[in-house]
Parts: structure tokens; C-alpha cells; sequence
């Protein structure tokens, strides 16, 4: 059986379940049976162990009283719904060593949940010139360059020291708590990949490998087959 990953989602105003369709299309061009899961549901536990991995998805910001912090001036949509339930969820996979993978906002609550913080707004948090985050190209094309850290899972499969990739956030992971370790770092310091070091397979990326996966991108291609392997491994 293909391993079932679970996508999180976006509840608009109206009320309707979002989610772009290249999140599914990457799974199952990985070998993965995606199921969307609507946002603020609240069976965390039966859907965790139904759930061979997770992907968290892009989209809104993270409340960050979540992780101690008042509102910056600038901050972007909330969903405290969504919140919550993506940091029970995640945390309920975690526990389990179940796999994880969190893409852009899902790379940020990936840090939030294991007692990490964000900047909730580079460029005006941070004092270093920066490159732009928030590219005008179409998201399947690659902007900016990252470093990837020697050793890492994420090294492995990018097969290379230094990766181009699409950029499309305001807010960047802060502080990162151990069992997560930094995997990836664009020219400016903002930190762009996360993985745990001892989980099977937990990792962040702040871009879009499913976006870049259209234009079929080696790195991203790598990420998703080998999330999905993990999941479909027995343990
Ligand atoms: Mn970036």
C-alpha cells in the first residue's frame, strides 16, 4: 500500500478548505497517497495514527503569542485555528517518529512546535542587508541561493554545497531548540531548512520543493521521494 500522507489546509473567510494542488501532485509523484485534512479538526490522535507522514503546508502566519511574542505591526494573516491544530498534529507525529515534512509556513510551525521562535518580519527585524524573500517570478522558478549545511540529511539529498531555490515569505525561523539543527541558510543569514537529528525523517524547508518540482528540480525531487520512503518504512 502507498503510504498515506496527510496535507494540512487553509480555511478562508468563506469558510472553504484551500490548499494549492502541487502539494498532492508531489506526493503522488513520489510514490504517496495524499488526503487533505481540513483545518481545525479536531480527532488529532485517531487521524495521527492513521497518518504514515505529514506534510504542513504553506500559507498565513503563525499567532505568535504561540510562541511568546506580541504581534509585530506588520504581521500577516492568522488563523489560530489552524495553529493549533497543526501543532497538536505535528507534535502527535513526532512523538510517534512519524515522518514530517514542513514546507514555508509549515517549515515555521515545525520550529514553533518543537520550542522554536520566528522573526515575524524580516525586514524589519532584521539589521543585515537582505535578498528578496518575496520574489516576483512565478513560484516554480528558483530566485536566490542557499548554503546547505555539510552532513545533513538535506546535503544528502541536494548532493551539493550550495542550492538555488524559490522564495515567498515574510517571516524566517529565529530561535531553533534542539532536536532540530539548521540544514540550510541563504547568502544573508536568514535561516531556509531545518531537520531533526533524531527523528527518521523531520525537516523544514522555507521554500517550495513542490512548486519547483514542476520545473523538475533534482533537490526537490530527492526531498519528496525520500519522505515518502520514510513513511512507507515499518518501525
Ligand atoms: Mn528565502
Amino acid at each position: 500500500m502507498k503510504p498515506l500522507i496527510g496535507i494540512t489546509s487553509d480555511l478562508d473567510p468563506n469558510g472553504e478548505t484551500l490548499v494549492q494542488s502541487n502539494y498532492s501532485r508531489a506526493i503522488l509523484r513520489a510514490g504517496g497517497l495524499p488526503v487533505v485534512l481540513p483545518a481545525g479538526i479536531e480527532d488529532i490522535n485517531e487521524i495521527c495514527s492513521r497518518l504514515d507522514g505529514l506534510l504542513l503546508t504553506g500559507g498565513g502566519d503563525v499567532n505568535p503569542l504561540v510562541y511568546g511574542e506580541e504581534p509585530h505591526q506588520e504581521i500577516g494573516r492568522l488563523s489560530p485555528e489552524r495553529d493549533e491544530m497543526e501543532l497538536a498534529l505535528t507534535k502527535c507525529m513526532t512523538d510517534k517518529d512519524k515522518p514530517v515534512l514542513g514546507i514555508c509556513r509549515g517549515h515555521q510551525v515545525l520550529n514553533v512546535s518543537f520550542g522554536g521562535t520566528l522573526h515575524q518580519h524580516i525586514y524589519s527585524k532584521l539589521s543585515a542587508e537582505l535578498v528578496q524573500h518575496n520574489q516576483q517570478a512565478e513560484r516554480e522558478f528558483a530566485t536566490h541561493s542557499v548554503d546547505v549545511i555539510e552532513g545533513s540529511k538535506l546535503a544528502g539529498f541536494a548532493g551539493a554545497s550550495e542550492v538555488q531555490v524559490n522564495s515567498l515569505h515574510l517571516q524566517a525561523v529565529n530561535v531553533v531548540k534542539a532536536p532540530l539543527v539548521v540544514t540550510a541558510v541563504a547568502k544573508d543569514g536568514v535561516i531556509e531548512a531545518l531537520e531533526s537529528t533524531e527523528h527518521r525523517f523531520v525537516m523544514g524547508v522555507q521554500w517550495h520543493p513542490e512548486a519547483l518540482m514542476n520545473r523538475n528540480d533534482p533537490t526537490s525531487l530527492n526531498l519528496f521521494k525520500h519522505f515518502i520512503e520514510a513513511a512507507g518504512q515499518a518501525y
